[in-house]
């Protein structure tokens, strides 16, 4: 696996909470991805402001996720008056990689798993 960065650490709730929503959706590769994330540190993963984390796979057993593209699954939110924002799973060399927060003005905190109004799922 990449290197852990020196400011590696466990999931905050909303973190975990987003994740796991993503995860729970039915596509290729979301057995193993559940898998990894049962083994997993994140980062602050962007210079700006922003919620985005890297993800790190910790145990070097984990399987390998085949999934369609490098971002198989992304879940929508309402950021108030700049309208529906996303959460983007990233996924590297199928492992868990990144959970991008995408805002299109001010960088946007991770949201709550209560803000998700939907989850989306990419077909080949
Ligand atoms: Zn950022």
């Amino acid at each position: 696996m990449t290197a852990l960065p020196d400011d590696a650490r466990g999931l905050s709730d909303d973190e975990a909470g987003v994740l796991q929503l993503l995860l729970r959706a039915d596509f290729p590769g979301a057995v193993q991805l559940r898998a990894q994330a049962v083994h997993l540190l994140a980062a602050r993963g962007c210079t700006c402001p922003c919620g985005s984390i890297d993800l790190f796979v910790t145990d070097p057993a984990a399987p390998r996720a085949l999934t369609v593209g490098c971002t198989p699954v992304e879940a929508s939110f309402d950021a108030g008056q700049v309208g529906p924002c996303s959460v983007v799973l990233f996924v590297r060399d199928g492992l868990l990689d990144r959970l991008e927060v995408v805002y299109y003005d001010d960088p946007l905190a991770m949201p709550s798993p209560e803000q998700i109004a939907s989850i989306s799922v990419r077909r080949a």
